[in-house]
């Protein structure tokens, strides 16, 4: 095992096609918190800041004067990023394989970008999240609008070979011990999670903005809105839903109490979504909530002088422009570019909804109340006859459209945005950086260079490829000679150790293992992965159950 992490390490410090730098002396902070406003390409800070202009909204983002250069983020195989493997590599210093969390990637010899060991594949390797909790005793947070097990938060607080498993993901990050969870999510808590919270001492507000906001107790809390993500800040009921800005105020009020310290993610992450859609209104309001949440943490870090704020997105999307064929040259007034986009009062899943519960007879009132658009007749019928328009008249046929994609097209046609694509682009992204004593990374940098600056900026000795070692060593390396079982029948699999009359049993994703039936907290989460039928644990497990 040794052997591989010493290849481990090779690999993250070697560094590609970079001219930037993460600063060579990086002055330790007690506190770092990382922004990310996923999928956000340039363009689309460009017209936020123009938006905020035209609105009367103020001349320039929170961001503007901490914008410090621009990242490259591929994955391991791959010049375009992805939100699992970018954040895994700022979270872990090794580039990774679309889908994987916070593991080592399988190497891919024809198309490696980085030189990969394979015999470390599926490895679980240690976040700077996890390093901060175990490490240097820091509370830990995350807030989101995303459903919390999505990609970007998922890399903070478990190691999973599939993005999608939402279970496994889901119960790591319970077990993870975050002190703070802000996000959307409810359909994804199980019975298990909930008595986990009871044991733990974690507090479980659920769709309870009220609760929340009263919310003052020393403990940890998890505070989640809606059945999966959050929300548009556009569409958002405030009463119902606080902002990314309340819920980062919130988050640094209750982590800021540790003496020891913090580390805070907070994403961003519906500007991806939005792109994805191609719909612009959505992508600017967003990015302005995010900037505002920025706002929030900035505030905060020049007060208390001990805080670092790194900010950055983990890939481009959609090749957002200002301007598009045909429309928007260099003749277009700051009207004729932001005047429209100015009076969608809801992004166009919000829209979706509204219509959803509208007559035939009056979408066209009400797209024109939300939207100030007059629908011309064919543009009328590509709405009421959109297959999943819910009080569709239905003698009348549908057109095979999705009602969301005609709204999108409609409000496209009155805005002289650009789109090139409906996925993710790999041009580099925005940075921005905010740290007491001006130690930034400046210039053309890499996803790995970021990591390392974040543990440089954390104040971290003991590199993330021993404590991979350390908290997630291979059963068959921890318990060699030992008589032990993997039963992969129930809920989560679960390894059972049998040492003389003693029996240790160990739950996959969980961080509670227990001897003849009495629990033991192992104070990291343990994994399974059914690739290679491994069980990854404590390296002192033996040690640590009494075994
Ligand atoms: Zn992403």
């Amino acid at each position: 095992m040794r052997k591989f992490f010493v290849v481990y390490l090779l690999t993250i410090v070697t560094v590609f096609f970079s001219c930037g730098q993460s600063p060579e002396k990086v002055k330790p902070v007690k506190n770092v918190i990382v922004m990310i406003s996923d999928g956000t390409s340039t363009g689309v800070i460009s017209a936020a800041r123009w938006y905020k202009m035209y609105n009367k909204m103020g001349d320039n983002l929170n961001i503007d004067p901490y914008i410090c250069g621009t990242v490259s983020t591929f994955c391991s195989n791959a010049p375009i990023g992805d939100s699992a493997p970018t954040m895994s590599c700022y979270m872990t210093g090794v580039p990774s394989r679309s889908g994987n969390v916070a593991i080592y990637p399988v190497a891919d010899p024809d198309n490696d970008i980085v030189p990969l060991d394979p015999a470390m594949a599926y490895q679980p390797l240690a976040t700077l999240l996890e390093a901060a909790r175990i490490l240097q005793n820091k509370s830990t947070g995350l807030v989101v609008t995303c459903e919390f097990p999505h990609a970007t938060p998922a890399d903070c607080a478990s190691h999973y070979n599939d993005r999608g498993n939402y279970k496994n993901i889901a119960s790591q990050m319970a077990y993870n011990d975050l002190d703070v969870m802000f996000g959307g999510g409810n359909s994804i808590i199980t019975d298990d999670m909930k008595a986990y919270f009871e044991n733990s001492g974690t507090t479980l507000l659920q769709d309870d903005a009220t609760a929340f906001r009263n919310f003052n107790g020393n403990g940890k809390i998890w505070a989640i809105f809606d059945r999966m993500d959050v929300p548009y800040d556009l569409d958002r009921d405030p009463a119902k839903t606080p902002s990314l800005e309340e819920m980062t105020r919130k988050a640094i009020e209750q982590l800021s109490k540790n003496k020891n310290g913090f580390f805070l993610m907070v994403e961003g992450s519906k500007v991806d979504w939005a792109a994805h859609d191609n719909d612009a209104v959505a992508c600017i309001t967003e990015f302005i909530a995010f900037d505002n949440a920025f706002g929030a943490a900035l505030e905060f870090a020049r007060k208390n002088g001990e805080t670092a704020i790194i900010v950055l997105s983990d890939h481009g999307n959609s090749g957002f422009t200002i301007g598009r064929t045909g429309c928007g040259g260099s003749t277009t007034s700051l009207a004729g570019l932001f005047d429209a986009v100015s009076q969608y009062k809801k992004t166009a899943p919000g829209m979706e909804d509204i219509l959803n519960t509208t007559q035939p007879d009056d979408v066209k009132e009400v797209f024109a109340k939300y939207t100030n658009i007059e629908l011309k007749d064919e543009e009328l019928q590509s709405l009421v006859q959109a297959r999943n328009y819910r009080i569709r008249d239905n003698s009348q046929p549908s057109n095979g459209q999705a009602l969301k994609t005609n709204i999108i097209k409609i409000m496209n046609s009155r805005t002289c945005f650009g789109f090139t694509s409906g996925s993710h682009t790999g041009e580099e992204v925005f940075l921005a950086a905010y740290h007491p004593k001006g130690h930034r990374p400046t210039g053309f940098v890499t996803n790995i260079q970021i990591n390392e600056y974040m543990y440089k900026a954390m104040g971290l000795n003991t590199p993330l490829p021993e404590l991979s070692g350390k908290l997630f060593a291979k059963h068959t390396e921890t318990l060699a000679g030992l008589d032990y079982k993997i039963d992969t029948t129930g809920d989560f699999p679960t390894l059972t150790v049998t040492k003389g009359s003693n029996t240790l049993t160990v739950p996959a994703f969980s961080s509670v293992a227990s001897v003849n039936g009495k629990p033991i907290a192992l104070g990291s989460v343990t994994v399974y992965i059914d690739k290679n039928d491994t069980f990854y644990l404590p390296a002192d497990i033996l040690k640590k159950t009494g075994l």
